[in-house]
């Protein structure tokens, strides 16, 4: 075979195909080296000269069903300005074992598969794998974007069985991850807006966010002007978990027959109705009609969604102001502290009428984020889990 093909298939600067061997599953592609030019890899500034060398394996793209390697001398220079360093080749990275399009190939592979998935398919180790992604990811958002962030979402996600936090925020016009920081306080915040810079914060037109202080803080203290929303699909979550703790206290506070209606019922009260099977449906109806606190707790649930319909100020005031009256009147304790706070946060849940945030986009994040989790902090890296959530939405 012509190695002038062989070369035109390598296509790679500074190197030519010399002798090609087989060794079990491999490809050997021998190279040589054109003449002159080194890149100094301390200054990238070009050397004439090598220093002395010594022959190197790089994994490249596999040639049909043989794992390929191309062996290459690797030179060191006498750089005037660094010393005596190790070259750069174009086509590899300095102290990589893999040429660059191998590595692309590699996290290309981890965009759509499991890190082990893909060390098994090429017969790597999982942690060569991700560090490859890493390093690529990390390339990848090495320079963020934060221009024309209108309307944003700021999100916590839970790591290390939920003793720790992320800060995740997502500019929600374009669905994109925008930032993703350690802890969920004021201070972590904070740095998101520091990093932004004031001009850009200034065009922050609405955000939305949990009824959780340390973040409205910090939103109040750097984009002020910002509107702040609280979504549905963060409130209601809070409000089922408000309905499990009434569900408990029923459960503890029944007879002996209650108890049998009340046990193993905490996914009909969470779910929608028009999600449950047909004899779910009918042990919800039973279990609402013996026991009232629930069916109040129940009912005031599925009245409170519409609050996120109301297209006006003063509609969504008036509504929220009669569910609270409702919630109060209920004589429940627990029901009262949620219309309270419910009050406390009415600004956040007004300024929806005028910005509608997309509830279910947020669920769908959400959800994304979790099975991201899943999949990538397994390896318990923070960083990369972080990357990869940027990945996830970009
Ligand atoms: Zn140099």
């Amino acid at each position: 075979m012509s190695s002038n093909i062989i070369a035109h298939w390598l296509n790679l600067p500074q190197v030519y195909p010399e002798k090609i061997d087989i060794v079990g599953g491999s490809t050997i592609i021998y190279l040589a080296r054109e003449r002159g030019e080194f890149v100094c890899s301390g200054c990238r500034e070009t050397v004439n000269q090598g220093y002395d060398f010594r022959r190197q394996y790089l994994r490249d793209l596999s040639c049909f069903e043989y794992s390929t390697y191309l062996f290459v001398d690797k030179f060191r220079v006498d750089c005037p300005s660094c010393g005596v360093r190790v070259e750069e080749l174009s086509f590899a990275r300095v102290f990589s074992h893999y040429t660059k399009r191998f590595e692309d190939y590699v996290a290309k592979l981890c965009e759509i598969l499991p890190v082990s998935q893909v060390a098994e398919l090429l017969n790597l180790d999982w942690k060569t794998v991700k560090e490859i992604d890493k390093r690529y990811l990390t390339e990848k958002f090495s320079h963020p974007d934060y221009s024309s962030l209108k309307i944003l979402a700021i999100d916590e996600v839970s790591y290390r069985s939920g003793h720790k936090y992320l800060t995740v925020v997502l500019d929600l016009e374009r669905t994109k991850v925008v930032w993703v920081g350690e802890g969920r306080s004021k201070e972590t915040l904070d740095k998101f807006f520091g990093e932004i810079g004031e001009d850009k914060a200034k065009e922050i037109k609405a955000i939305a966010t949990d009824m959780w202080d340390p973040y409205l803080a910090s939103i109040s203290e750097h984009a002020p002007w910002a509107k702040v929303v609280f979504d549905k699909f963060h409130v209601i979550a809070e409000y089922s978990k408000m309905i499990d703790r009434v569900r408990n206290e029923e459960y503890r506070a029944a007879s002996e027959a209650g108890k049998k209606v009340i046990k193993g019922s905490k996914y009909l009260l969470l779910k929608n109705e028009q999600n449950l099977k047909q004899n779910q449906k009918e042990r919800l109806k039973e279990l609402l009609s013996v026991n009232e606190v629930l069916n109040t707790v129940y009912i005031l649930k599925d009245e409170l969604k519409m609050l996120w319909q109301c297209r006006s100020e003063e509609e969504a005031a008036s509504f929220l102001e009669a569910w609270v009256g409702k919630a109060r009147a209920s004589g429940n304790e627990e029901l009262s502290k949620f219309a309270k706070k419910l009050m406390r946060y009415s600004y956040g849940l007004i300024n929806h009428a005028v910005y509608p945030i997309n509830s279910a986009k947020l669920e769908g994040v959400n959800n994304k984020i979790k099975v991201i989790k899943r999949r990538s902090y397994g390896f318990h890296d923070l960083t990369y889990f972080m990357l990869k959530i940027k990945q996830g939405f970009t």
